[in-house]
């Protein structure tokens, strides 16, 4: 609850906990304040034999449609995603947030060429999907599968323990363990 903050539904003003326990009551306005969602972490899963995620971002793109096979219910425009490749290189190979809510959208004609299997598009149809921004690709210096499993903290990511599946949640002390990493790898690599 400590790093909980109110908004204010009249002024669209923010205050910190603190100032909420002062005054329930927006310093701004006057109006009541209402607790703001907090943004959520997640994993998602790609598995390069069946869709050319590295093809798709190699040509510069910076937003892309995901299902959201799991968690739709959770998943909110301002969450933050760590992009994971499955197979012999699995690892995360971009972060990015989710700009557009779950909803039931068909595939964006761009990406169709994409997926090796013409019936996972009309996936697309059946199941949400959200919008994507990239934040950061890292595809020549994943984080990869290895380093998660030897950390004390991304080792007990939830697709380390069970990996079928697109959607996976993530805490923020692992999402910000990621950004850490990804750092240090940049820092060296430089
Ligand atoms: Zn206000």
């Amino acid at each position: 609850m400590l790093d909980a903050e109110f908004e204010c539904r009249k002024c669209g003003k923010v205050v910190s906990y603190k100032q909420y326990e002062l005054d329930r009551f927006c310093p701004h306005c006057g109006t009541f304040l209402r607790p703001r969602r907090q943004p959520k972490y997640w994993v998602f899963q790609f598995n390069p034999a069946i869709y050319g995620w590295f093809d798709w971002i190699k040509e510069n793109k910076k937003t892309e449609q995901w299902l959201t096979s799991q968690h739709a219910r959770y998943i909110r425009e301002g969450d933050k995603v760590a992009i994971w490749a499955s197979g012999n290189k699995a690892g995360v190979y971009a972060i990015g947030e989710i700009v557009a809510n779950p909803r039931k959208r068909p595939l964006n004609p761009e990406q169709e060429k994409y997926w090796t299997n013409k019936a996972d598009v009309y996936k697309f149809l059946e199941k949400n999907s959200v919008i994507i921004k990239y934040l950061k690709v890292i595809i020549d210096r994943p984080l990869l599968e290895d380093n998660c499993s030897r950390d004390p903290i991304l080792s007990a990511m939830e697709i380390l323990k069970q990996s079928q599946g697109t959607n996976f949640p993530l805490t923020k002390e692992q999402w910000n363990r990621i950004l850490e990493l990804i750092d240090e790898k940049h820092q060296i690599n430089e």
